[in-house]
């Protein structure tokens, strides 16, 4: 009998904190900021691309955040574990631009809420933010794919149609992705809903992809990108005869990410509220026939909850 030697298994990365400070600030339109922040590990920080997330770790409590700081990657049962208090407030945020020549990242942040005083946390602190604050981040110290390393985004090498959709919370990983495509061979359509048509943002945009921005207004969350989703599908030719309802899914945060099939001729990215997501995820498989494993169904953040 032959034995045929297995790849050797890929070890995971070491998650780590951060510290960082804020070396620029830029309003990028009505709702979003652009931080660049700083620091020295920033150099060695395991960006690799596309819709790499991290965490920015606002902290209440520094005896909190030396504890967790301690248990290095193993902080999560850590953090679970301290009383409220003493725990401090983590939100999860996407790599827009990463240079680490110079030791500097990107992040886009939504400001919802400012205006009316219901902003949670980061909101909060990126609508404050000035050059020169402090902030602690969380995130991979090398550059990896999957999920391990908080990278979603996993187009079979066969799919030729690719659709990407979300909300204003999607907006940076969908220009990043977008940013990163080779033009030519494959057809490309991203659809992003934003609160006002000033949202929209200059990119630079590689041949066969098309971005249309949806802005929101006055109408509710999800009514310009689920029809919009729709038609996109049905222009692609994606969309079929439904196979079989989709199982419901509960009231916990929406993440379905596939494994997905080498062979899979179409790929669908999509992300933002959770409800939303929930909406999009019944129509594409329960009306439309999209194959579920074709599909990243990802809840960002859910309407109502903090964190
Ligand atoms: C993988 C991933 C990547 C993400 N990348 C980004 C990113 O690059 N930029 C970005 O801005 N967000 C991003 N998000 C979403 C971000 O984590 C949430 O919006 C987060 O809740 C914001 O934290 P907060 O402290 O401001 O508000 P929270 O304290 O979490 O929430 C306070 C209240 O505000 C509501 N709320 C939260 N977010 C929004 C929103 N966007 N619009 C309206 N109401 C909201 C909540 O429902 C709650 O009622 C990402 C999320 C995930 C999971």
């Amino acid at each position: 009998m032959t034995l045929t030697a297995q790849p050797a298994a890929v070890a995971a990365p070491a998650w780590q904190f951060f510290d960082a400070s804020v070396a620029a600030v830029r309003r990028l339109g009505p709702s979003f900021v652009r931080l660049t922040l700083t620091g020295p590990k920033l150099a060695g920080f395991g960006a690799a691309g596309c819709d790499q997330r991290f965490k920015l770790v606002l902290s209440r409590d520094d005896a909190g955040l030396e504890r967790l700081r301690d248990r290095g990657e193993d902080w999560y049962p850590e953090y679970c574990a301290m009383p409220e208090e003493q725990r401090p407030t983590i939100r999860t945020y996407t790599v827009r631009a990463v240079r680490p020549e110079r030791a500097e990242l990107d992040v886009d942040v939504v400001l919802h809420g400012v205006e009316d005083g219901h902003a949670g946390p980061a909101a909060s602190w990126a609508a404050a933010a000035v050059p020169g604050d402090r902030i602690v981040l969380l995130g991979p110290d090398r550059p990896g794919s999957g999920r391990p390393w908080g990278v979603e985004w996993a187009p079979p090498p066969a799919a030729r149609t690719l659709l990407l959709a979300g909300d204003e919370t999607a907006v940076p990983a969908v220009c990043a992705i977008l940013e990163s495509l080779a033009g030519g061979a494959r057809s490309v359509t991203a659809l992003l809903e934003v609160p006002t048509a000033d949202d929209a943002m200059n990119v630079a945009l590689p041949a066969g992809v098309t971005l249309r921005w949806l802005p929101r207004d006055d109408a509710p969350r999800g009514s310009r990108l689920v029809p919009a989703v729709h038609a996109a599908l049905c222009e692609l030719g994606i969309a079929s005869t439904p196979a079989a309802p989709p199982e419901e899914v509960g009231d916990e945060l929406l993440w379905e990410v596939p494994d997905t099939d080498a062979a899979s001729s179409c790929y669908a990215w999509l992300a933002g509220e959770a409800g939303v997501v929930k909406t999009l995820r019944r129509h594409l498989v329960g009306d439309l026939g999209v194959p579920r494993g074709s599909v990243a169904f990802m809840g960002y953040w859910r309407q109502g909850v903090a964190g």
